[in-house]
């Protein structure tokens, strides 16, 4: 009989857990159901009690490490709390959310209990046996993974499942103690980068890490075109950053980019100044998850599109019928010209604004 431990943590505030937490939270519910096993959620959090109250109605048990050593991500306050929690739990199944907090103790928690782990996982399933499936060589293969040994730690990618979204209960905590090793590192604090600024429109008021949003339900994705001679002759390249950062504005989409266009700048040809590497698309890009894609001035060629991999729904604007996209790889394909399609987009987005 198998026994589920869910791991989740809190987000940066400390009053919430996070949305991979909550998916892990849904996962774990799922395959408690598929197994008919019970269910354990372990919290580490500064404050517990301040966000158990959204797990509540999950009807697990709920069991947490608290105090303020647990508000910040540390290597060895995060490994102590884990360890201590998958101890008092005892399970054989552990999920835990792939974050940057878990993913970096998550192995090491796996060892100090005798157990095997799994990373990157995109589906949990019981079936004859439980299943995990994940993805190699950049989202072309993917693998089943079965295992007979136990307790087995299972890392599930964020924006798989839906966030657990339970009635905000109150809720029985158990506290289980953890004894801290001499802590060698003080957290002062986290310096990121800005997420969804708009900038105002202006090309030199945006930066990349801006223009990447993870949690957009739409990722917009420039080409090469855009900085290529048009139909009468010439280049627009400034009228383009407009067209572009104008949408971005308008909609609050991902920014994404082909490998040809981020390149050109090292070739010396003209550039979009708020676009580098981070944001390529593709086999030697990313592969982000975002409800629908809509590309741009690109041409679908098979490095780029296998980027769009976990994009649900695929648009493309291009100049040519014959493109990657028109041959299958997109869902809808406008054989249109960008910069008239994106300037009459942007104007009835505004006008739908006021
Ligand atoms: C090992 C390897 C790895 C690679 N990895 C990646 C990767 O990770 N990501 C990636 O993107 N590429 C990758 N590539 C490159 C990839 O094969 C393509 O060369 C690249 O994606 C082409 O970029 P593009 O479509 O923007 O440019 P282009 O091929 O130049 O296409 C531009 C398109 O814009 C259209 N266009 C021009 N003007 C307009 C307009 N006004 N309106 C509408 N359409 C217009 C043109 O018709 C054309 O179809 C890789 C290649 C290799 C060999």
């Amino acid at each position: 009989m198998e026994t589920i431990l869910v791991l989740v943590h809190a987000d940066d505030s400390g009053a919430a857990l996070t949305k991979a937490s909550l998916e892990t939270v849904t996962a774990g519910i799922d395959l408690a159901a598929q197994l008919v096993a019970s269910l354990t959620i372990g919290i580490v959090s500064a404050d517990a009690n301040a966000v158990a109250a959204a797990v509540a109605s999950a009807g697990a048990r709920l069991l947490a490490v608290s105090g303020h050593d647990f508000l910040q991500p540390r290597y060895s306050t995060d490994a102590a709390a884990c360890e201590a929690l998958c101890r008092a739990a005892n399970p054989s199944i552990v999920l835990a959310p792939q974050s940057a907090r878990f993913a970096r103790v998550a192995a090491a928690v796996a060892f100090r209990v005798g157990g095997f782990i799994d990373t990157h996982i995109a589906s949990v399933s019981a079936g004859p046996s439980i299943e995990a499936t994940r993805w190699f060589y950049r989202q072309r293969v993917e693998a089943t993974i079965t295992r007979d040994g136990r307790p087995w730690f299972l890392l599930l990618d964020p924006g798989i499942h839906n966030a657990f979204a339970g009635e905000p209960a109150p809720a029985s905590v158990e506290q289980i103690t953890v004894d801290l090793p001499q802590l060698r590192t003080t957290v002062l604090g986290i310096r990121a980068p800005k997420q969804n600024a708009h900038g105002n429109g202006d090309a030199s008021s945006l930066h990349t890490w801006e223009t990447i949003r993870p949690e957009a339900n739409l990722l917009f994705v420039a080409g090469a075109g855009w900085t290529k001679k048009q139909p009468d002759g010439q280049t627009h390249t400034s009228e383009a950053a407009d067209l572009i950062l104008g949408f971005l504005h308008a909609s609050s989409a991902s920014l994404g980019s082909s490998k040809s266009l981020v390149d050109q700048g090292g070739d010396g040809q003209p550039v979009l100044p708020f676009l580098t590497h981070m944001n390529q698309i593709g086999q030697t890009g990313a592969t982000p998850r975002h409800a629908k894609g809509l590309s741009t001035c690109c041409h679908g060629e098979e490095p780029h599109v296998v980027g769009w991999r976990f994009i649900a729904d695929r648009r493309a604007i291009s100049l040519d019928p014959n493109c990657g996209w028109t041959r299958g790889k997109a869902d809808v394909v406008y054989i249109a010209n960008a910069f008239e399609v994106m300037a009459e987009l942007n104007k009835q987005l505004e006008a739908a604004k006021t």
